[in-house]
């Protein structure tokens, strides 16, 4: 729980005595349409995806960014500049662009590390506005540490702020050995964002109840999950689906797509896989020289997610599976719908997951997912209809699970229709976007009536259109 002032423990020095380097761009011109901030300092919108720490924060902000600037709004990012090579601002559509702020060395800093740079961050944001000629009457932060940043901003200008966690520490904590030092401190961030936001998203009910029973009791949330490209993540045929990547149609493929983080339990996977070979060698069905494990995602040698893969390989050697097993390295969204379809389960062995894309992008390919019982995962997949869903750290009983979908074909044809028609229904990014859009709409309708003015440049007249009507 918040104890203390926060602004005073992670700096020695205050933002103001900071000296901040000027922007290396022109002044853009006044948009025309209502603009808003979404704010992910570590979660950099216009990187990578799937390499060191880029993942689902990264995929969340960009797509939202890109989905509401089509709505009507002005879509600006902000991120941390962490490198020097990257461009300060980066144009994804006519109204949605990243903004890389300075905030610390133009350099990879681990997240544990970070937080000493938010002042910074929140100092280059005001000097952007200054530039720029904008207010944000609006900002949507993600994770905890741009949620200090929000807090800062609510305190130092009229804005109406969102918050979505990604990951909750009170939660994270409970599934790790090692609690690093920055650990109260977010705690104490992460509960006063909860009391003090103008609006919580919460991605799943589980995160919701997390909340309120771990976080604290007072809170304004709002439900909306993540979504999902369903035009880059749709069926396709299996058999071209295989024949584009090199995999034989004999093959049975259990895939794997993350990042390399012992959070995500990728062992787990290994050694069920390990157990299901046993199995199948007991019984005629499946021949299991056509067991595949197909791991994607991406590492760096130097960092955490490389020791990690480091241990996974030897674990690989160690349980004799290199035969059965492929790294595929880190592959982009443009590709990677290839994978899902042609797996026939895509596993996602978590001890943690907040809400979890990858089981919704294999879904919205019509491929079945065994996942962890945790966090999102519990509400996307749904056991018995779109996938299986196993305790987490259970090696026997995600062997199993996966055993089954491999071997009743017949099932697995259902289990893969219903996976694809409750993405369609439930997780479009068009779909998450209007609903954000909506309660962005109707947090500034009341922001600019309770001002009694425009705040901002923009008057609620130019806000877009109500697409769906938002509960107060
Ligand atoms: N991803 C990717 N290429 C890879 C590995 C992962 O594009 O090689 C993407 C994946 O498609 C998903 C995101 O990274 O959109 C991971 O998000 P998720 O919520 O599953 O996990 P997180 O990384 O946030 O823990």
């Amino acid at each position: 729980m918040f104890t203390g002032k926060i602004s005073a423990k992670i700096s020695d020095k205050s933002p103001e005595t900071r000296s901040i380097q000027p922007f290396a761009f022109t002044r853009t011109k006044i948009p025309t349409r209502q603009a808003i901030a979404l704010i992910s300092e570590h979660g950099d919108p216009a990187a990578e995806i799937g390499k060191d720490a880029a993942g689902g924060q990264n995929v969340y902000v960009r797509q939202v960014g890109e989905s509401l600037a089509k709505l009507g709004w002005q879509v600006d990012m902000f991120t941390r500049k962490s490198s020097p090579n990257d461009a300060t601002i980066v144009q994804h559509s006519d109204y949605c662009r990243t903004i890389r702020l300075i905030a610390g060395p133009e350099t990879y800093i681990p997240r544990d590390e970070l937080f000493q740079y938010m002042p910074e961050f929140v100092a280059s944001f005001q000097q952007f506005q200054q530039q720029e000629g904008i207010t944000y009457p609006l900002a949507h932060t993600n994770y905890w540490m741009s949620g200090w940043v929000g807090l800062e901003l609510q305190r130092l200008q009229n804005i109406q702020l969102v918050h979505t966690y990604h990951s909750l520490g009170a939660v994270k904590y409970q599934s790790v050995s090692e609690i690093p030092p920055i650990a109260q401190t977010r705690l104490a961030v992460e509960q006063r964002l909860l009391e003090r936001s103008h609006s919580t998203v919460a991605t799943s009910p589980q995160e919701e109840a997390d909340l309120k029973t771990l976080v604290s009791r007072s809170g304004r949330i709002s439900v909306i999950p993540c979504g999902t490209n369903v035009s880059t993540f749709r069926p396709i045929s299996k058999t071209e689906a295989r024949k584009q990547l090199g995999l034989s149609a004999k093959a049975k493929i259990v895939l794997y797509v993350g990042r390399f983080d012992k959070r995500k339990g990728i062992e787990t996977l290994v050694r069920a896989t390990s157990e299901l070979r046993a199995q199948l060698e007991q019984g005629a069905e499946i021949d299991t020289r056509h067991l595949k494990l197909l791991v994607v995602g991406g590492s760096d040698p130097n960092e955490a997610d490389g020791a990690e893969r480091r241990r996974i390989e030897d674990l690989v050697t160690e349980l004799d599976l290199t035969a059965n097993t492929e790294f595929v390295g880190m592959i982009g969204h443009d590709r990677l719908a290839l994978y899902y379809t042609a797996a026939d389960v895509c596993v996602v062995p978590s001890h943690y997951e907040p809400f979890g894309l990858v089981a919704i992008e294999a879904m919205a390919c019509a491929t079945p997912v065994v996942a962890s019982d945790v966090g999102g995962l519990k509400f996307t997949v749904i056991s018995e209809e779109t996938g299986l869903l196993v305790p987490p750290h259970d090696v026997a009983k995600f062997a199993y699970a996966i055993e089954r979908i491999l071997t009743d074909e017949i099932w697995a044809r259902k289990l893969c229709k219903q996976a694809s028609a409750r993405v369609k229904q439930k997780f479009s990014w068009t779909g998450v976007a209007i609903q954000l859009s909506d309660l962005y709409r109707h947090l500034l309708v009341r922001s600019f009536s309770n001002s009694g003015i425009a705040i901002g440049s923009s008057p609620a007249s130019i806000l877009p259109q109500q697409h769906v009507i938002v509960a107060s």
